[in-house]
């Protein structure tokens, strides 16, 4: 026996349990027609909602930071790693989220694991009250903090209510939840939300990952969408889906992001963005003040795609959101949905079963972007009409 014969053990359990993940590779850039194994494939499941991951502007304007500024940023933020480039993407982001001041990370995911991580401390009178159906990177900045958690049930107001009643005494108390909930589209009902946090003098936090560039005026976000800027406190969003590169931020008032600057680990420990991702997010911001002809294509897009899926009578379930579930119910059809959709219709569409959801709630999971074309939506539509038909699944 070696001492990582374990590894071997594992490996071959997740395959048993059906849990072990594949990764594909695309051999061009990222876009709405990839090549995936030497396969030319319709791309139906990445979250590069604007179609700006390889936009002629923002290529530009990472080759043109790079020039200017080299690759790396050399060190973590506050030693000798932040440029002027990092300020002004602060001070933009600031301004495009309509908030006093904003905090950059290496990603979301560093994002929530720095801020969750420093908001409520271990040991102190605090608790997170977090949204059953939080995002990974939330659960695990509540982890890095190591201060005590309720969890209340998906969208349930009355839950939240029953949970701020039982933390009613702790000082200090933190709703957290996603803005957007990435495997069905619905939204977290903000303005309930913050009705709630004001009664009972809690502070609130949302990850809008799935939100920017998509909802609000010029895709803002959700607390644009719901017009809710002074009510909550913390907005964390990325710069890795809508806005096409790579980073995490924090916006909020001017003293709530300078205590992030003193506090999150991930902004202490690890070093900067590089300047071609911030010079990109520059640019990718840049782009949405100006217009919002990309939110509306996508929009559009999105509309479109929906309306053909629940013609043909798919169920969409609740999605307010250009993510759209296509629910299948079961595991197995939507396995051989996603195989058939890649190997007969040259779609590449992912299927989201247990445990990432419920069981019996197996879905396609669908991302249209304002890249694709009618064109390409149609023949989804189409696709779906055809694989539904021969499956059985539709009538
Ligand atoms: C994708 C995502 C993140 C992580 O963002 P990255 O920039 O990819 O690290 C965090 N929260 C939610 C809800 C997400 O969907």
């Amino acid at each position: 026996m070696g001492k990582l014969d374990w590894i071997m053990e594992e490996l071959k359990e997740l395959k048993e349990k059906g849990l072990y993940i594949t990764i594909r590779v695309l051999e061009t850039a990222q876009g709405p027609w990839v090549v995936v194994n030497g396969k030319r494939v319709l791309n139906m499941c990445s979250n590069n909602y604007l179609g700006l991951a390889a936009h002629p502007k923002i290529k530009e304007a990472a080759i043109r930071a790079i020039l200017d500024y080299g690759v790396g940023a050399g060190a973590v933020r506050t030693i000798a790693g932040t440029m002027e480039l990092h300020i002004e993407l602060e001070e933009r982001l600031a301004k495009f989220k309509k908030r006093e001041a904003a905090i950059l990370f290496q990603s979301g995911y560093n994002a929530n694991l720095g801020a969750l991580g420093a908001l409520i401390r271990k040991g102190e009178n605090g608790v997170f009250v977090s949204e059953e159906l939080n995002h990974a990177s939330i659960i695990d900045g509540m982890r890095l903090s190591g201060a005590p958690k309720v969890i209340y049930k998906h969208i349930d107001m009355e839950d939240l209510k029953k949970k701020l009643q039982e933390v009613k005494d702790v000082k200090k108390k933190l709703i957290v939840t996603d803005g957007v909930f990435s495997m069905d589209g619905d939204l977290a009902p903000l303005p309930e939300i913050v009705e709630l946090a004001q009664k009972y003098d809690a502070m609130v936090y949302v990850d809008d990952a799935h939100g920017e560039g998509v909802l609000g005026d010029h895709g803002r976000g959700i607390v644009d969408h719901f017009k809710l800027h002074d009510e909550v406190d913390f907005e964390m969003g990325t710069l890795s889906k809508a806005f096409g590169v790579i980073g995490g931020y924090v916006a909020g008032n001017e003293e709530a992001i300078e205590y992030l600057r003193q506090r999150a680990r991930p902004f202490l420990f690890s070093s900067a963005l590089n300047p071609p991702d911030v010079g990109a997010a520059i640019a990718a911001v840049e782009i949405l003040q100006k217009s919002d002809e990309l939110v509306k294509k996508l929009w559009d897009n999105t509309h479109f795609l929906q309306r053909g899926l629940r013609d043909l009578g798919y169920d969409l379930g609740n999605t307010k959101h250009p993510i759209t579930p296509v629910m299948l119910y079961d595991e197995k059809l939507a396995q051989e949905f996603s195989r058939r959709l890649f190997e007969e219709y040259n779609i590449f569409a992912q299927a989201i079963v247990y445990p990432t959801v419920p069981l019996g709630t197996a879905r396609i999971r669908l991302e249209p972007s304002a890249a694709h074309t009618k064109e390409d939506l149609k023949y989804v539509i189409d696709a779906f009409e055809d694989l539904g038909k021969k499956t059985g699944f539709l009538k």
